[in-house]
């Protein structure tokens, strides 16, 4: 029989995240959203509850064997509370995902301990002011020298670019072309050479976005993560589990904006009866339960489809781009419910929606994510 129940243990362990969110990070979001600095306090309180160690090899802290579902569970429940906050568990497994698999051995021992125990935090560095979708098109280059590499380029738009402690950073062989010859290195962001640049954006300040840049940046041969020159093709298959663990990470914002805004259809009163008594306030909850949920489970479905080792690169591009539209329209039909005061600051909605419009663009735009289904369903012809 199809199941889509999941294990006691998850079911346990996203109900005591839940109620971390609506008890502990809720009440302090709009606080945090409204600065551009990395909350540690409340990271070092994901990596007690254990979030950040998720999938992660038991050496290092971590709870053992691949767990995409558990880690999509637990961002979907803390999104609830901190759409912000609950980032952390994505971003730790996109990075740290890559170096326990492709990193030396001195690189993990270095960076993997301190990653799943929040001390510090990681960047992933692909974009450029001349490519962003294109990937290929990156122009940072790693040169070889003896014992290890130097590195010369600009990134931007790089999350935890002023609060990252290591990168994992993209460049190219000098000379090569296209997607061959891209390398993934893990770099001290502490290094000699290594500038930042803060970046304003309308929401998600606390991821601490902006531009880093690297002039003859000294990286040794241990910070080469996985095969020189196939770093594109790492990259993605790690994407392809970031996808749609944002889907869900929007969407954990959305239904806590639907559940408010269905609350406040029950207390308010208009014309003599409350908000929910008028089928034009409440079909359109309705219709936005729906979405979410059928949203929802594409998202498991790319996360179940990855766990069974299985090829999921269009499930996952599925789930990046209609999840994160879903859970923002959503949000904008909660803010309409609350009328002027789903406009007002006093209101989490208003900041929800300019966190929740990031993943509009961040891993991959809309019509990125569509190319990407469209060249599963009819080969390179539709990516040309
Ligand atoms: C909040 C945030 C966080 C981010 N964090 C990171 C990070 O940590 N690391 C990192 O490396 N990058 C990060 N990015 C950058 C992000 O990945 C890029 O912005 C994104 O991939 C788009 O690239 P671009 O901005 O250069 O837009 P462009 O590539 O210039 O695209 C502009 C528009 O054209 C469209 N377009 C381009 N080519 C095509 C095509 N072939 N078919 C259809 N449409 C097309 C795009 O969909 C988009 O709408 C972040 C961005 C944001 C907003």
């Amino acid at each position: 029989m199809l199941s889509f129940a999941f294990s006691a243990e998850q079911e346990d362990f996203r109900r005591q995240l839940r109620k971390f969110a609506e008890t502990e990070l809720a009440p302090r979001y709009r606080e945090r959203a409204a600065r551009a600095e990395f909350s540690f306090e409340a990271h070092r309180q994901l990596a007690d509850l254990g979030v950040l160690g998720i999938g992660l090899p038991e050496e290092y802290g971590g709870s053992g064997e691949p767990d995409p579902i558990t880690l999509g569970l637990a961002t979907e429940a803390l999104a609830y509370g901190d759409v912000n906050v609950a980032a952390a568990p994505v971003q730790v497994g996109l990075v740290a995902g890559q170096l326990a698999w492709g990193g030396r051995q001195a690189v993990v021992q270095a960076w993997l301990p301190r990653l799943i125990a929040g001390e510090v935090v990681a960047a992933i560095a692909v974009t450029e002011p001349a490519g962003g979708s294109d990937v290929a098109a990156l122009r940072t280059e790693a040169k070889k020298v003896a014992g290890g590499w130097v590195l010369n380029g600009e990134k931007i738009a790089i999350t935890h670019a002023t609060s990252a402690a290591v990168g994992l950073v993209y460049a190219r062989e000098p000379g090569s072309r296209g997607h061959d010859g891209i390398s993934c290195f893990a770099m001290d962001l502490g290094s000699p050479g290594v500038g930042r640049t803060p970046t304003p954006g309308m929401g998600a300040l606390p991821l601490c976005w902006g531009g880093l840049s690297f002039e003859d940046v000294f990286v040794p041969d241990d910070g080469l993560v996985g095969a020189a020159g196939r770093g594109f093709a790492g990259a993605m298959r790690h994407f392809d589990f970031s996808r749609p663990a944002l889907g869900l990470l929007c969407l954990g914002a959305a239904q806590a904006s639907i559940d408010e805004a269905a609350a406040w259809a029950v207390e308010r009163e208009a014309f003599g009866r409350p908000l929910a008594a008028f089928q034009g306030v409440s079909f359109p909850l309705a219709e936005h339960a729906t979405y979410l949920e059928a949203a929802r489970w594409l998202c498991y479905r790319s996360l179940w489809t990855r766990e069974s080792g299985a090829q999921h690169t269009q499930y996952a591009a599925m789930s990046k781009w209609w999840p994160p539209i879903v859970a923002k329209d959503a949000i904008e039909a909660a803010l309409v419910t609350f009328g002027n005061l789903g406009y007002s600051i006093e209101l989490p909605l208003q900041q929800r929606y300019r966190d929740v419009a990031s993943y509009l663009i961040a891993d991959g735009t809309a019509g990125i994510q569509k190319r990407i289904i469209a060249t599963a369903m009819m080969g390179r012809t539709a990516a040309r």
